[in-house]
C-alpha cells in the first residue's frame, strides 16, 4: 500500500457530503488513528500504516454514503458530555438543550424523583444527572438497546444518579415524580424530511408516530397527569407546530400553568404544565 501522510490524506476531504467535510475528514481520522484532532495538527507528515489507512477509508465510505457523522464514530456530545450512541439511539439535537435548561430552570439543588420517557442514548437524563447530582433520574425507553446505552453511558460518564428502566412510557413504573421530561418521536409519517440528510439513518420509531406525529405525545400525557405528584411538573419536546394540540393535551389532562417554549432557533419546540397542588 502506498505511505500517506495525515496532511495528504486530508486534503482530498472535499469529496466528503455535508456542510462541514473539513472537520469531518478530521474527525475521521483522528478516530482511526485512536488520537485526538489536535494530533493531527501536531504531526502531519506522520505516515499512516496500512492498518491505520484501512480503517480511515472504510470510515471515509459510510460518511461518503451519507451516513450521518455521529453514528460513525459512535458518539455526540450533548450538554458538554460525550455520549455514545448506537443503530437504536436518536443522535441527540442541540434544540433538546432547551428541555434540560427549562426543567434546570425550574428545580434546584434539592433532591427529587425525575423521570425522562424515551431515554435513547440518556441524553436529557444524562444532562439532567450531571447539573443536580442529589437527584434521581429514572430513564424509561421500550427498545431495550436504548437502556444498554444510556447506562454505559451514565457508567461511563460516573453518574449514579441514572438509573435504566425498559418498558413502554409509565405502564412498568412505580410511585410519583416531581419532574417528568420527554422528547418522544413527533414527526408526521409522511413527513419529506425523514428521506434526506442523517434523518435517513436514524432509527424510524425514535422519529416517527402516528396521527400527524401527535400519538405518542398523546399517550405520554395523560400517563405522565397520573404518575405526577401534585404540584409536579411535565416538560415535552415536540414538532414546531405542535403547539396547539400539545397545549390542548395538556389542558384535557388537567395541568395548568400550560405553555409553550421555543427553541434557540425561535420554534415552538416545549410545551410544560403542572399539575394543581392539593387542597389544603
Ligand atoms: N427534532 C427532531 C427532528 O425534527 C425529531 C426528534 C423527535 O422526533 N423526537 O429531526
Amino acid at each position: 500500500m502506498q505511505a500517506l501522510s495525515i496532511r495528504e490524506l486530508l486534503a482530498g476531504h472535499r469529496a466528503l457530503p455535508g456542510d462541514s467535510p473539513r472537520l469531518d475528514a478530521e474527525l475521521l481520522l483522528a478516530h482511526a488513528l485512536g488520537k485526538p484532532r489536535v494530533y493531527l495538527r501536531a504531526w502531519p507528515e506522520y505516515q499512516l500504516t496500512d492498518t491505520q489507512l484501512v480503517r480511515f477509508r472504510q470510515l471515509l465510505q459510510r460518511r461518503m454514503r451519507g451516513e450521518p457523522i455521529a453514528y460513525v464514530l459512535g458518539i455526540r456530545e450533548f450538554w458538554s458530555l460525550d455520549l455514545k450512541l448506537n443503530a437504536f439511539t436518536l443522535i441527540p439535537r442541540a434544540e433538546t438543550e432547551t428541555l434540560v435548561e427549562t426543567a434546570l430552570a425550574h428545580f434546584d439543588e434539592t433532591a427529587i424523583r425525575a423521570l425522562d420517557l424515551g431515554t435513547g442514548s440518556g441524553a436529557i437524563a444524562l444532562a439532567l444527572a450531571s447539573e443536580r447530582p442529589a437527584w434521581r433520574v429514572e430513564a424509561v425507553d421500550i427498545v431495550p438497546q436504548c437502556i444498554f446505552a444510556a447506562s454505559a453511558n451514565a457508567d461511563r460518564l460516573g453518574l449514579t444518579n441514572v438509573h435504566g428502566i425498559v418498558g413502554d412510557w409509565c405502564h412498568s413504573l412505580a410511585g410519583n415524580y416531581r419532574l417528568i421530561v420527554s422528547n418522544p418521536p413527533y414527526i408526521d409519517p409522511g413527513d419529506r424530511h425523514l428521506e434526506q440528510g442523517d434523518l435517513r439513518f436514524e432509527p424510524r420509531a425514535a422519529l416517527v408516530a402516528a396521527e400527524h406525529g401527535m400519538g405518542a405525545i398523546k399517550q405520554i400525557v395523560p400517563q405522565a397527569a397520573a404518575r405526577l405528584e401534585p404540584g409536579g411538573w411535565l416538560m415535552m419536546e415536540h414538532g414546531y407546530d405542535q403547539r396547539r394540540a400539545c397545549g390542548d393535551l395538556f389542558s384535557r389532562a388537567g395541568f395548568i400553568d400550560v405553555k409553550c417554549l421555543p427553541d434557540l432557533a425561535g420554534n415552538d419546540r416545549v410545551t410544560i404544565g403542572r399539575r394543581p397542588a392539593e387542597p389544603s
